[in-house]
């Protein structure tokens, strides 16, 4: 069977691991043989699941490195799933184009930019050498119009009243907005 590559991006809440979960579940459906993986910082929910933000979950190996995907490919190995690419080193490009080549079905989710709206990581190079990129797109907080980026909020937290300059436990957080409603961060 012919190998290919699927990719899907967006901003965060567009729904990538919904849908990469949806493509996945109905190859194990097809009992097909099934991996996924995810980088190990992203410790969002859970451990070992992806989960969406809606609530479907399946489980994933956690690997620091692009190339440890290797060590988990079997003979058999027909459908590979990676969550959160954009998090993965260049080296994730090669190896996509490699397990394709040897005839396994990879799909791979993740941001195309990150909360500047620049370029993300190897996400661009992978949608480069695709056979299938879908670019969803979420809500935007702002105006309910589709979003295609991230804003980043920082929830700043006073340390005391009497002194509201000093800032700790500063938090940050993520919400989609569309292209008018994106903001880049000054960094002052
Ligand atoms: P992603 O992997 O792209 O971050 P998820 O698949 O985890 O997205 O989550 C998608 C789900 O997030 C949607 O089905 C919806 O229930 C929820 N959601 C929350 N905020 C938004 C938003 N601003 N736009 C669209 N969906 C949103």
């Amino acid at each position: 069977h012919h190998g290919s590559i699927e990719v899907i991006v967006g901003p965060m809440y567009s729904g990538k691991s919904e849908e990469l979960i949806r493509r996945l579940k109905r190859a194990q459906i097809a009992k097909q043989k099934v991996l996924v993986f995810k980088p190990a910082i992203d410790d969002r929910y859970s451990i070992e699941d992806i989960v969406s933000h809606n609530g479907s979950k399946l489980k994933a190996v956690r690997i620091a490195h692009a190339k440890d995907i290797l060590e988990y490919i079997e003979k058999d190995t027909q459908v590979v799933g990676i969550d959160e690419v954009q998090f993965f080193d260049m080296e994730i490009v090669q190896i996509c184009k490699d397990l394709a080549d040897r005839g396994v079905r990879v799909i791979a989710a993740g941001l195309d930019m990150d909360f500047r709206g620049e370029p993300f990581g190897p996400t661009p190079a992978l949608v480069a050498i695709a056979e299938f990129a879908d670019k969803l797109s979420a809500i935007c907080m702002t105006c309910g119009e589709p979003a295609h980026r991230t804003q980043r909020l920082i929830n700043e937290k006073p340390a005391n009243y009497s002194d509201p300059i000093i800032l700790v436990g500063a938090t940050e957080s993520y919400e989609a907005r569309c292209r008018l409603h994106h903001e880049v961060p000054n960094e002052g």
